[in-house]
């Protein structure tokens, strides 16, 4: 199937409710993504989220003009509140769509996870762009072999909220973690997997006075 919505233009963000009847009924959840994020409006987050990353093979594909990682096995999970969501994409948006403390950063990687009943739970980490060399990993025939944990900051400090998908059909609820420490990541490396499609970040959303926690 061809992608029929944008960034821009008269297929933008502002008519994707527009585009089709699954992409209307997925805009009416209320708690949209991204958000702004700030530390004043959060309240403390008790519960953790555990990882169970391990080393394992992802797919290169390509998704509506944007590049994704795919396990190629259900292996590395998270647990969050005793129920695991099993890591099943990785793709990135330039600019960062979530904005901490009014900062935007260059880019930001969406760790995609589902349950056994399909909820799914993203994790979102913030990166700027050096010249650093790339992540090493293992490369063959379109594939790549690399514990997921790479995209992960040292420090485990996370803003959480419920939210939804960011691309269409923006479904929720989507539980999200976004994590405030902002990382550094190859710019040759990105340079090799963008798209026509960036800048690929949806505008803001109403926070609308949902609950926002922060996990130190
Ligand atoms: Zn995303």
């Amino acid at each position: 199937m061809t992608r029929i919505w944008s960034y821009t233009g008269e297929n933008g963000p502002e008519f994707w409710p527009e585009l089709s009847q699954e992409f209307y009924e997925a805009a009416q959840f209320p708690l949209q993504s991204p958000i702004s994020l700030s530390y004043e409006e959060t309240q403390p987050l008790y519960k953790n989220l555990t990882f169970h990353y391990e080393k394992q093979t992802f797919s290169i594909k390509n998704v509506n003009d944007t590049i994704h990682f795919e396990p190629v096995n259900t292996i590395s999970f998270v647990d969050f509140l005793h129920d695991r969501y099993y890591l099943t994409d990785i793709h990135f948006h330039m600019p960062s769509e979530h904005i901490i403390a009014n900062e935007q950063t260059s880019l930001e990687f969406h760790l995609v996870h589902k349950n056994n009943y399909g909820d799914p739970l993203v994790c979102a980490v913030l990166f700027y762009l050096t010249k650093e060399p790339a992540p090493s990993w293992a490369e063959d025939n379109n594939e790549l072999l690399f514990d997921p944990s790479l995209f992960l900051p040292m420090n485990a400090s996370y803003f959480h909220y419920e939210g939804s998908l960011t691309t269409p059909p923006t479904d929720g609820p989507v539980k999200w973690f976004v994590f405030d420490q902002k990382n550094p990541m190859s710019s040759s490396l990105m340079e090799r997997f963008k798209t026509d499609l960036l800048p690929n970040n949806r505008p803001l959303q109403d926070k609308k006075q949902r609950l926002i926690y922060y996990k130190k």
